[in-house]
């Protein structure tokens, strides 16, 4: 048995699992794909139903993680092999480039502003424009920058250098190659979380054709106070404030044509969204267009009674038809309300689009590579008694990857993953047949 663990993606789940099995004395690597570990909590402006500010809860788990003398941290990396079996796995680990000397760089960003490269930033959801050499966001781990291969003017056209010119650390390295090593691991933890659907299919909701139709995650980036628009929630078409929102359920999720499940934890960011929005500006009214409220965790029908009447937010149940636009550039909701059966309409600033939330691009191919089941709607298949465990034993799944879940439940369930992993790792429980007993 191998008393190394791994843990594939770095999100607040990944992240949890790595801390839990940290603590216990395994040695454990988590393996990130992006430049920094956070995942789309980092990018949350406060979460529900505390109201607590996203980055405050996670920034200190992100800290422990770096500095956790048996965690180690393999960003910009993904898994191409997996050989062997329970209590003894062979991973195969790929690490892309950084182009910057982790232990040299010191963060100071003198690169990042001397940079002449203008990109629409990823993590501000293209609200906001960053340089070819950038961190990827503030609070990073590690707190070091990164240069995109693809815009960079030196590793395109061997032309500029400035980042190198003025790194006075040296940490800038155009020379870097990609690497693959081979690590010996008792078993693996998946946290690979989700991705936002792109409602520009949903062609009647004019998402990418009405400037003031944005994403919830679009919102999130508004809202926030490091975001974009230092918190200011303003009209994407005149930068003027919005004053009145619609946010519009259930767009592309609960839908045979696109994704036929629930999203599970739009209800609740989207009367979150609502409350912020008040707390910000007084004046600004919500409704929230609703097919049927899930409020069903702890404390979350209080959350949305407190929404209604602490913070002016309306509900409405109803089918929202179609966005059209006025001469304002105001979206126009048209609607079904289904208590009444009318056909109705509500002019706002801002329309926020609640869209699925779907498994990562890659899940397939990721899937393939760990020899693990995908269910049919493309998440990780998981036994329905014993929820952490996956196809393969060994291998456990936890958070978004297995199905939608908010961020208490998924924490939770990597502590479940850890302590199943926990188990094949330290080889105390038989393994029988293709599960442990
Ligand atoms: C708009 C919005 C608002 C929300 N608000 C709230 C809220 O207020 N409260 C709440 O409880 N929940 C909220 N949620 C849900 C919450 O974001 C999720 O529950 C949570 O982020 C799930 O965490 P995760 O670690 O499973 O996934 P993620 O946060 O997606 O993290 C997954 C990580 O894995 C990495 N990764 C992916 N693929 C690979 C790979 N192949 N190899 C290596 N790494 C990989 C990713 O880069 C990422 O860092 C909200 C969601 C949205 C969309």
């Amino acid at each position: 048995m191998n008393r190394d663990v791994m843990v594939i993606g770095g999100g607040v789940v990944g992240i949890q699992a790595a801390l839990d099995l940290g603590d216990m004395g395994f040695r454990v690597h988590l393996v990130e794909k992006k430049a920094s570990i956070g995942g789309r909590m980092a990018q949350l402006d406060k979460t529900f139903p505390t109201n607590d500010c996203s980055l405050c809860i996670l920034s200190p788990k992100m800290a422990e993680c770096s500095r956790h003398p048996n965690i180690t941290l393999h960003t910009h990396s993904e898994v191409t092999e997996v050989t062997g079996s329970a209590g003894d796995f062979g991973v195969t680990v790929h690490t892309m480039p950084r182009f910057v000397d982790e232990g040299a760089c010191t963060g100071c960003h003198e690169c990042t502003q001397k940079c002449p490269v203008k990109v629409a930033d990823e993590f501000d959801m293209g609200l906001r424009m960053r340089e070819a050499v950038h961190m990827y966001f503030l609070q990073a781990v590690p707190a070091v920058v990164s240069i995109d291969p693809e815009h960079c003017l030196y590793l395109t056209k061997g032309r500029c250098g400035i980042c190198k010119r003025v790194c006075e650390a040296g940490a800038i390295d155009y020379e870097q190659q990609e690497s693959e090593f081979t690590l010996q691991v008792g078993a693996i933890v998946v946290a690979t979380g989700f991705d936002p659907f792109d409602p520009s299919v949903l062609k009647p909701y004019g998402y990418g054709k009405h400037r003031n139709v944005i994403t919830s995650m679009e919102y999130e980036r508004l809202i926030c106070a490091s975001g974009p628009t230092g918190g200011h929630l303003v009209r994407q078409s005149d930068g003027k404030p919005a004053k009145r929102l619609g946010f519009i359920q259930c767009a592309g999720s609960r839908d045979i044509k696109h994704n036929r499940f629930c999203s599970s934890v739009c209800c609740m960011y989207a009367t979150k969204e609502a409350i912020l929005a008040n707390e910000h500006d007084r004046e600004v009214r919500s409704t929230i267009f609703y097919v049927d409220l899930r409020a069903a965790g702890k404390g979350f029908q209080e959350y949305v009674n407190r929404a209604q009447s602490e913070y002016k937010v309306d509900y409405v149940r109803a089918r929202v038809a179609e966005i059209m636009q006025d001469e304002m550039e105001c979206p126009v909701i048209c609607y079904e309300d289904t208590v009444t059966g009318e056909s109705r309409s509500e002019t706002v600033d801002l329309a926020v689009l609640a869209v699925s939330l779907v498994p990562r691009r890659g899940a397939q191919e990721l899937a393939d590579v760990l020899e693990v089941e995908l269910d049919e709607d493309n998440f990780i298949k998981t036994a329905p008694f014993s929820p952490a465990d996956t196809t393969r034993r060994g291998i456990f799944a936890c958070g978004y990857c297995r199905g939608p879940a908010d961020i208490p439940e998924s924490v939770a369930q990597a502590s479940g993953a850890a302590a199943r992993a926990a188990e094949i790792a330290m080889g105390s429980l038989e393994l029988v047949g293709g599960r442990v007993s």
